[in-house]
């Protein structure tokens, strides 16, 4: 079969690599670089260059079957990484971090804080009891409320982890279905003190294993090049380009995000409309930096992720990538989400814009409808938005498409969310 692939990321990728020996395959992509969320930037520091990572950065030895077999099947080293977490409080010395006793009370008045005393017991409670309080039909911020979890817990200990972990809007966390949040940090040993995954970077910058990916690739891939319009006419589709007009091919597969591909289809069913217009993407600013202003005022209190407290909207954390990449350098390179304004210009290297999925009660609903669309028509949908939006979930969503493709599977095989 000819099968237009729209957009290369890890979605596109994995659909492309695994049907490229059966089919014809043209991978449109919009931007000039393959790879969507995985983002490398080669960074000249004297006579160092380093590969830094400002999309994709981490993944594990547990929740990453399939990506971690992809790297396996390439070859592409990886390292382990650090994943400790850090909460500071813009223009005042609030900090502590999880990774040692010293980062937790990094602000010695902390020892005296009655309300920072009862944050870290309602930590241990929240471990204790969310799962077994799991409730389908709640949201996670009425579970909150009604399990009495204390206002300093969920501003300064859930919110800004949830936010954090999902690129987020605090508030939109509280809208996020109880049981996706919760089971997600179950699936990630979130729950827990000790039984952690073993978290892992790609050694030279997660890019490397798209070029190993590539340089295996036979096929056409067209980048720089945005598909404006499909059309789909009888047992035809047609992809229209500005660069190459139209083409036409026997299936398409839709590895863009849930609004976008809406957005390309020139006439959606009405199945399409309601699903994909139900998974909503929201805009963030990433900046690629050497501003330590933005961690925490305390060293004692710097972790991999750096969340701040303040009046921003939008998610307002600070990676260090000094330590997620172990990069060996007497700067200190950091990638901030949406506070650009902050940041001495002087000290900025890169600003991007990227698009997260918006997980609430109706997207997590809209992802059991997949097989109602994906299939149908001659027509593909995969990407992270399907399942929690991380890069294993790119790759699950990408085989359960060459599934349906290659056995004509109508359903998933590989489960859209994990749920155990
Ligand atoms: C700052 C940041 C940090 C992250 N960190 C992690 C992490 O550490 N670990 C993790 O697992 N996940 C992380 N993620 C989540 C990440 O989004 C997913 O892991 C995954 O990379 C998303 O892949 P995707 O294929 O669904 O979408 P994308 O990677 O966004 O790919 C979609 C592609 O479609 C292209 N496209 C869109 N419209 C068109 C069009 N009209 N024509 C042609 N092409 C088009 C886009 O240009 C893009 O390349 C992070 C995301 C961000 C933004």
């Amino acid at each position: 079969m000819k099968i237009a692939i729209i957009g290369a990321g890890i979605s596109g990728l994995v659909a492309a690599h695994k049907l490229k020996e059966n089919h014809q395959v043209v991978l449109y992509e919009a931007n000039d670089h393959i790879g969507g969320h995985t983002h490398t930037h080669e960074i000249h520091d004297g006579e160092r260059t380093h590969p830094v990572d400002t999309g994709f950065i981490v993944f594990n030895d547990r929740t990453y079957p399939n990506f971690l077999s992809l790297l396996n099947e390439l070859n592409v080293p990886y390292q382990k990484t650090k994943m400790g977490f850090s909460v500071n409080q813009q223009g005042s010395q609030f900090a502590y971090a999880g990774t040692s006793l010293n980062a937790l009370f990094a602000d010695r008045r902390n020892l005296f804080s009655w309300p920072f005393w009862r944050m870290l017991r309602d930590i241990l409670r929240f471990n204790r009891h969310a799962l077994v309080d799991l409730d389908e039909q709640q949201s996670f911020g009425d579970y909150l409320l009604r399990a009495n979890y204390s206002q300093y817990f969920i501003e300064r200990y859930i919110l800004p982890m949830g936010a954090a972990i999902w690129s987020s809007d605090p508030q939109m966390i509280l809208d996020m279905p109880m049981q996706f949040f919760v089971r997600f940090f179950h699936n990630h040993g979130l729950l827990t003190v000790t039984q952690q995954p073993q978290w892992y970077v790609i050694s030279q910058g997660s890019k490397s294993y798209v070029d190993a990916l590539m340089a295996q690739y036979n096929q056409r891939v067209v980048t720089g090049t945005p598909v404006r319009t499909v059309y789909r006419e009888s047992a035809k589709i047609q992809v229209l380009t500005e660069k190459y007009g139209k083409e036409s091919f026997d299936k398409v597969i839709f590895a863009c995000h849930s609004d976008q591909a809406l957005r390309l289809l020139a006439h959606p069913t009405e199945e399409e409309q309601t699903t994909l217009g139900a998974i909503p993407y929201q805009e963030n600013t990433a900046i690629l930096h050497t501003d330590t202003s933005l961690l925490p005022q305390q060293t004692r209190a710097w972790a991999a992720w750096n969340y701040q407290l303040n009046d921003i909207q939008g998610a307002t954390l600070t990676y260090n990538m000094n330590i997620l990449q172990s990069l060996n350098s007497n700067k200190t390179y950091c990638v901030t989400l949406n506070q650009l304004d902050r940041i001495n210009p002087e000290k900025v290297i890169k600003v991007i814009q990227y698009d997260h999925p918006v997980f609430n009660e109706r997207s997590v609903s809209a992802q059991q409808r997949w097989s109602e669309i994906s299939g149908k028509h001659h027509t593909h949908y995969c990407g992270a938005y399907w399942r929690w939006g991380f890069h294993e979930d790119g790759v699950v969503s990408a085989l359960n498409v060459v599934r349906q493709i290659e056995n004509g599977a109508k359903h998933a095989e590989l489960p859209l969310r994990r749920v155990s």
